[in-house]
């Protein structure tokens, strides 16, 4: 059957996904840009009205992470450490962005037009997962 063989092929390529998920090193969220700055010092170099040398460039990382934005300064040799697992994170999120959008065909083409989970109108309560209990911070 067509989509049988397709569904296959999907789930191969997730096998495959899986296989290079669980191949990947160390990763950071976040990306690293360069910042100038200026100290307060109205003497200073960084304050002047012609022609200012701001301080740095400084290295901050910034992400989001639990919906939060995180910003962060980091030394140099931190920002070497840290390049590989920026990338690495990139990938790792490239890959489950792609796992869901074939989990998702799947979807599309097994359990949502099969007519055995079509129906089953009274049987939708039950169907849903229990909502758990807001937990209390
Ligand atoms: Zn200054």
């Amino acid at each position: 059957m067509h989509n049988k063989t397709s569904v296959s092929k999907l789930e191969a390529e997730i096998d495959d996904l899986r296989r290079k998920l669980d191949a990947l090193g160390p990763i950071h969220p976040g990306s690293v840009s360069l910042q100038y700055q200026t100290c307060g010092n109205p003497n200073c170099r960084c304050m002047r009205k012609d022609n200012p040398e701001r301080h740095g460039p400084y290295a901050k990382l910034t992400y989001v992470h639990r919906g939060r934005n995180v910003s962060r300064f980091v030394k140099a040799g931190c920002v070497e450490a840290l390049n590989p697992r920026l990338a690495t994170f990139k990938e790792f999120r490239r890959l489950i962005d792609r796992w869901v959008a074939l989990s998702i065909q799947i979807g599309q083409l097994t359990f949502f037009n099969s007519a055995q989970t079509g129906k089953q109108k009274g049987k939708i309560r039950q169907a849903l997962p229990k909502t758990p209990r807001q937990k209390s911070r």
